[in-house]
């Protein structure tokens, strides 16, 4: 009927609006203190996601977290703007009683789901609206080489059901190879067990190329991870790491630690899947939720 239609225009088109426009990508860490989390930010930040936009050396030490703080860096990429946002949240879990502990996140997590939803039911709406909406929260798990402890689950289990939840095995230089690789399997039978269903969820495969590519992850989540914010000299090049005894753990190298595989997961090749279930799925959910609740 139309003949060759040239739908490579209209990407390429999409592509120009992009870039005009940037976009947003928010993450969010979550954990008991102690486990690395703003350590973790500082790693994002200064590993290759944005090494090009250079900000001056910070040696200083991380203070203790006392309250949700984001930090934003605009990170440009061929033309291309990415504002990539990391909020950074209070450890939980210090008190003797951490019920409700997940209180404040959730709190968190839903208030910017309610912004987005005021803007986008206003008569004149923006072109495009600010996106605050957190798209991966990063849950840590401490490195017990157990199981997974109640507060754990529960916490996931909650956090699950409004955003997609990333887990790793926190501080994981602390477990040698075998014990990461035994823990992991148990915490995948644990969120088995208990049908908690983290990122990248099974039922959200949208076909089976994408499918086979998710199995992939999910046999490796969580993703065993270490954090550092120094940087060393390793054979002459400066790498990210962290010293220890037995010497410089490479948090970029994958033969050391899985860092790299959750910063492209996030980063590279799951940004837009992590956004798209954010939107269709999660924010859905808390639209149809609050839409009902005023017509009552
Ligand atoms: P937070 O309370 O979860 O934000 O934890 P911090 O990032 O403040 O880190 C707490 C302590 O753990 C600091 O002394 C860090 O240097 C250390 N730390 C952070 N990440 C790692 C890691 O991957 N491995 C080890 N062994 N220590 C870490
Ligand atoms: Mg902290």
């Amino acid at each position: 009927l139309f003949g060759y239609v040239g739908i490579e225009a209209v990407l390429d088109q999409m592509k120009i609006k992009t870039m005009k426009t940037g976009f947003e990508f928010n993450i969010m860490v979550v954990g008991q203190s102690g486990l690395g989390k703003s350590t973790m930010v500082n790693t994002l930040f200064k590993s290759k996601v944005s090494r090009k936009s250079s900000q001056p050396e910070q040696e200083e030490r991380i203070p203790k977290t006392v309250q949700l703080q984001s930090i934003t860096h605009v990170i440009e990429e061929k033309g291309v703007k990415m504002k990539l946002t990391v909020t950074d949240t209070p450890g939980f879990g210090d008190q003797i009683n951490n019920e409700n502990c997940w209180d404040p996140i959730i709190k968190y997590i839903n208030e910017q789901y309610e912004r987005y939803l005021r803007e986008e039911i206003l008569i004149t709406r923006k072109r495009k609206i600010p996106d605050t909406r957190v798209h991966g929260c990063v849950y840590f798990v401490p490195p017990t080489g157990h199981w997974l402890r109640p507060l754990d689950l529960e916490f996931m289990r909650r956090l699950s059901k409004i955003v997609n939840v990333v887990p790793v095995i926190a501080k994981a230089d602390t477990l040698t190879l075998e014990e990461r690789a035994e823990f992991k399997q148990r915490i995948q039978e644990d969120l088995k067990t208990h049908a908690i269903s983290v990122y990248p969820q099974e039922d959200f495969d949208q076909d089976p190329e994408d499918r086979a590519l998710n199995d992939r992850i999910r046999e490796k989540i969580p993703f065993a991870v270490v954090g550092a914010d120094q940087e060393h000299q390793v054979n002459g090049k400066r790498v990210l790491g962290r010293k220890t005894k037995w010497g410089i753990i490479e948090v970029e190298n994958p033969a050391h630690c899985e860092f790299p595989l959750l910063r492209d997961l996030l980063i590279r090749s799951h940004l837009q899947d992590l956004k798209d279930i954010t939107h269709n799925v999660h924010y859905e959910s808390y639209r149809v939720r609050r839409l009902n609740e005023s017509n009552r």
